[in-house]
């Protein structure tokens, strides 16, 4: 990655996650309507127009102290079992990242920040949750393969899987057939974060 994260390109990636998450709070909703109490999409838009609120002083901070300040920022707002999560990939991404993240330093970071969220959801690859597009987009950017398809075929793997941990988990078989929703989310923050980083717009 021959990345300047300098300023514009932070305010960049943050505004595109957020923007993509924000879109897509109604189908975030409704998935997990299926699954769980139909929050999900809320608590999302929440949590990103928090940060959104908070983008002036998030961007203006070096990419390891942005990327904290917007987990902390995602734990206090988005609630919910997801809030804690997603706010600690973000927060360990930012211990991890140094200022300017080549390539390996990526690998390592986000290594880092998937085992932080298996530790604090105490779960697992195979219990229908985002860990289950988490693991795959880190074996993508270790591969070098193309990050949004695999996180896209990985939370569309999620269908005929049964849910072990989150709310999900009290349906049982009934959790069968159906995407979950943060992995969904995953797969949305990924899309964006690429696609900023690709094109540089
Ligand atoms: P809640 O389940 O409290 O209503 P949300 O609806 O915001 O919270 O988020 C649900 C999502 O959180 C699930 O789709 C799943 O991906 C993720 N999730 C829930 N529990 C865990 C866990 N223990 N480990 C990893 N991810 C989890
Ligand atoms: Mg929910």
């Amino acid at each position: 990655m021959s990345v300047a994260f300098d300023e514009p390109m932070r305010r960049k990636l943050v505004q595109a996650v957020a923007d993509a998450v924000i879109a897509h709070a109604e189908e975030l909703t409704a998935l997990d309507q299926a699954v769980g109490d139909g929050d999900h999409g809320l608590n999302m838009k929440r949590g990103f127009a928090a940060v959104l609120a908070d983008l002036d002083t998030i961007a203006a901070q070096p990419l390891p102290k942005a990327l904290h300040a917007l987990g902390m920022t995602l734990v206090m707002k988005v609630g919910g079992a997801s809030g804690p999560l997603f706010g600690t990939l973000f927060m360990q991404l930012g211990k991890s990242l140094p200022e300017q993240p080549a390539r390996a330093d990526a690998v390592t970071a986000f290594a880092a920040a998937v085992d932080a969220v298996k530790a604090r959801g105490k779960s697992d690859v195979g219990s229908k949750t985002m860990l289950d597009v988490l693991a795959p987009v880190l074996a993508a950017l270790r591969q070098g393969t193309d990050l949004p398809a695999a996180a896209d075929a990985a939370a569309q793997a999620t269908i005929p899987m049964k849910a072990l941990r989150g709310r999900a988990s009290f349906l049982g078989e009934r959790s069968v057939g159906h995407l979950d929703p943060g992995a969904r989310s995953v797969a949305l923050i990924v899309r964006a974060v690429c696609g900023v980083l690709e094109t540089g717009a």
